[in-house]
């Protein structure tokens, strides 16, 4: 199995205390647009033309809801969570109430839950779990990067434009950073998807390094300890 979705199995763990079917929120808790990493959203695909991203930057690194959205969402710090039409992601379904893009969605939407049947410690063991998805979608997102011929520094100036401190700064994405169309855009990511999937354990062992191996045992030997 692909080294991400072993890591998304392994990290997986029931919460039989969130109900999401009868989640009282009207649009959940997808009032928030995250960060897609490129390989992520070559996952997607083709179906990307069919969303509604006028407020979402196309990235070498991946899709990204653009400064003006993150500005908004960061002045309304929380308020308008679940009912809150203008903060709405893109790919929820209103119909549904599902994600469009569930196969594809980040670690941050996989690892997020309201409440934890583990009460305290189940949302400490979420929040790291989150932090090692996040930090392996970097790894892998940027691993491709370089294959294609990027610098660091041509990527840390990326980096700088998805940071939160961005909105302040008032930040721009480099030009060559992004895309002439959606349909360059798609075909980028979706190189990135392949090469990702391709990727053998040991080259993602050596991308992460000790402390990232340390990390997500750590992370996994906590889920242990969930009771
Ligand atoms: S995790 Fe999200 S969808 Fe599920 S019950 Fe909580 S707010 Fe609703
Ligand atoms: S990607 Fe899917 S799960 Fe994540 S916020 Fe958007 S609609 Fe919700």
């Amino acid at each position: 199995m692909n080294y991400y979705k072993k890591l998304l199995t392994e990290i997986s763990v029931p919460e039989s205390a969130v109900d999401c079917a009868k989640c009282t929120d009207m649009y959940k808790c997808c009032t928030y647009r995250p960060f897609i990493a490129n390989f992520l959203a070559g996952g997607i695909g083709d179906k990307l033309e069919t969303f509604d991203l006028r407020e979402w930057d196309f990235t070498i690194c991946g899709l990204s809801p653009n400064l003006n959205y993150r500005k908004q969402f960061k002045g309304k710090s929380g308020w308008g969570f679940g009912t809150d039409a203008t903060l709405l992601c893109s790919f929820y379904n209103q119909k549904t109430g599902g994600c469009n893009v569930w196969e594809n969605r980040p670690g941050v939407c996989r690892t997020f839950f309201c409440k934890s049947s583990y009460y305290d410690e189940g949302q400490t063991y979420w929040k790291s779990a989150e932090e090692v998805t996040w930090q392996l979608e970097w790894i892998l997102a940027e691993d491709f990067l370089h294959h294609k011929g990027w610098t660091f520094d041509e990527i840390a100036e990326v980096k700088a434009y998805l940071h939160e401190s961005a909105v302040e700064k008032k930040a721009k994405l480099p030009m060559a950073a992004t895309f002439s169309s959606v349909m360059e855009a798609i075909s980028f990511y979706k190189q990135a998807q392949q090469y990702v999937m391709d990727l053998k354990t040991e080259d993602v062992e050596e991308l992460l390094g000790r402390s990232g191996l340390v990390k997500q045992e750590q992370v996994l030997a906590q889920k242990t300890k969930l009771r």
